[in-house]
């Protein structure tokens, strides 16, 4: 019998319970695993090492490529960057599958609709990049990237998903109606490539409108694809339609590797407790076994699990901590259950999720034409739109770029402005091309240090034409 070798990393909080538990588990089924036990999160954090993962976890994970982990502490709002985001991006796992299903014995508000759904979410991209600036004083930018092949990657990811599950229907969820740009090219992307899927039903829904719907009637979702901020928040709430986090399992999967962990965080509170309810990390590992070709085992475990809750062996989120099951007891019983068959309850085959190969060039998809057809000038003035519009064309009068409008937050304040917006320090100047030819971003440059003579630029974009088309959206109330 082949041994497979996985880094196992047991978290922080109630992090390593849960881990033991599953690592428990899975040596009970009798599949040969080498445990690699390296460490991230807190502990990382405080020898010093900025990033919360040191270098001998990393080249443990280049060389066994599959890992286990329990949840990772991070410090909100300041200081050091999430390890658990470190990690998905050091190892560019760019896809995370998020499943949840209806479970015996754990009473929801949808019990018997038979909810079996799973959300897949874009991982490395979006908000998450984490590129964030104080613009001025008072104003943060935090950049959404969203690229032409990362869309492609996620959305292959989750048709090929989806078939290696023999699900019927895909959703791709997004705000394109709002950000044309970023979420509209993960919308566009679906749309194309849908064809190539006929087998699976696709249709796109807006995200509000889905975690509507989710609340809503969820049994008519089947697999959900979403960018990397709505799946986030998506998957926490389709997680809390079948009993709470406590039972959502993930897989974060790139390119032949693989980190398989809890929606949950690290629960500090119920640390060391014995207490907390250790099925999504034990539902993360029948998610490895699959993963490493185990399926015997994985549906052993699985059909392990539904045995204990149908009979009745419930932790405290579930029935309330004065009455729930200890951890520990928990995970003895899943492994007397190994061999049992949960009556009257389905465990999905499946088979190995095809992931896509896409060319590793930067340049993704190459334009015909790219023309510069002005830039917006971010000015940081405390002067009212009134008076800073007349300055810039004052200082704009011999440019080949003109003056179109200034925008606050996204709505024109200038010229007609609108007397309701409040605004805050940061403009966006707009200036277009004044001869309707393209210009040379130079032009643009040198129009930008003139303006800083008098007031301070804080940020500069090309607006871009591609192709054709605009590579820019318009303000709110611009023509
Ligand atoms: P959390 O750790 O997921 O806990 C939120 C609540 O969910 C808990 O207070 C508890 O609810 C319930 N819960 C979570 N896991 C449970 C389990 N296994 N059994 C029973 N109940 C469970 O979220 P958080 O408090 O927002 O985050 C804590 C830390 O974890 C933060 O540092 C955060 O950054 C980190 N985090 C890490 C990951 C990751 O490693 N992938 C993911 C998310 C968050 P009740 O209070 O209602 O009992």
């Amino acid at each position: 019998m082949s041994r497979h070798a996985v880094t196992v990393i047991p978290g922080d909080g109630i992090g390593p319970e849960c881990v033991a538990a599953a690592v428990e588990i899975v040596n009970a089924t009798g599949v040969g695993i080498d445990w690699i036990e390296r460490h991230a999160g807190e502990r990382v954090f405080k020898q010093g090492i900025a990033s919360g993962v040191p270098q001998d976890t990393i080249d443990s994970i280049n060389s066994t490529r599959v890992v286990l982990k329990g949840p990772l502490g991070t410090p909100v709002g300041f200081g050091e960057k999430s390890a658990n985001v470190t990690l998905r991006k050091l190892f560019e796992t760019f896809a995370n599958i998020r499943p949840v299903r209806e479970l015996p014995g754990v009473a929801t508000p949808y019990s018997g609709q038979g909810i079996d759904l799973v959300v897949v979410r874009e991982n490395v991209e979006d908000l998450y990049a984490g590129i964030e600036h104080m613009q001025t004083p008072d104003v943060a930018q935090c950049l959404k990237l969203i690229s032409a092949k990362g869309s492609e990657k996620i959305i292959r990811t989750a048709f090929e998903f989806a078939r290696s599950e023999g699900r019927q229907s895909l959703a791709c969820a997004t705000k394109a109606n709002i950000m044309k740009l970023t979420e509209g090219e993960v919308k566009r992307t679906f749309e194309r490539i849908a064809p190539e899927y006929p087998d699976i039903k696709s249709w796109h829904v807006i995200i509000d409108n889905c975690a509507h719907q989710l609340v809503k009637k969820p049994a008519q979702f089947d697999v959900i694809v979403t960018t990397n901020m709505n799946g986030d928040i998506i998957s926490d709430l389709t997680s809390a339609l079948v009993g709470g986090l406590g039972f959502a399992p993930s897989a974060n999967l790139g390119n032949g590797i693989a980190i398989f962990e809890a929606v949950h965080g690290s629960a500090p509170k119920y640390a060391g407790k014995d207490v907390i309810n250790p099925t999504a990390v034990i539902l993360s590992s029948v998610m490895m076994l699959k993963y490493l070709g185990e399926f015997e085992a994985a549906a052993a475990i699985e059909h392990a699990v539904l045995t204990t809750l149908l009979d009745g062996k419930l932790t405290g989120d579930v029935v309330g901590y004065d009455k729930g099951v200890r951890t520990s007891d928990y995970t003895k019983a899943v492994i007397k259950n190994l061999g049992r068959k949960a009556e009257g309850w389905k465990v999905r085959t499946s088979k190995p999720i095809k992931m896509p190969q896409l060319s590793r060039n930067q340049v993704f998809r190459a334009a015909k034409t790219k023309e510069v057809v002005g830039a917006d000038i971010f000015v940081e003035s405390a002067i009212v739109p009134a008076e800073l519009g007349p300055a810039l064309e004052a200082i704009a009068a011999e440019a080949p770029l003109k003056l179109k409008m200034i925008s606050n937050r996204g709505t024109k304040v200038y010229p007609d402005g609108n007397p309701n917006i409040d605004c805050v320090s940061q403009h966006r100047c707009r200036f277009m091309t004044r001869s309707g030819s393209p210009i040379a971003f130079d032009d643009a440059l040198a129009l930008a240090r003139r303006i800083n003579e008098k007031h301070e630029v804080c940020h500069i974009e090309r607006l871009l034409r591609i192709d054709g088309a605009d590579g820019f959206t318009k303000a709110q109330g611009e023509d």
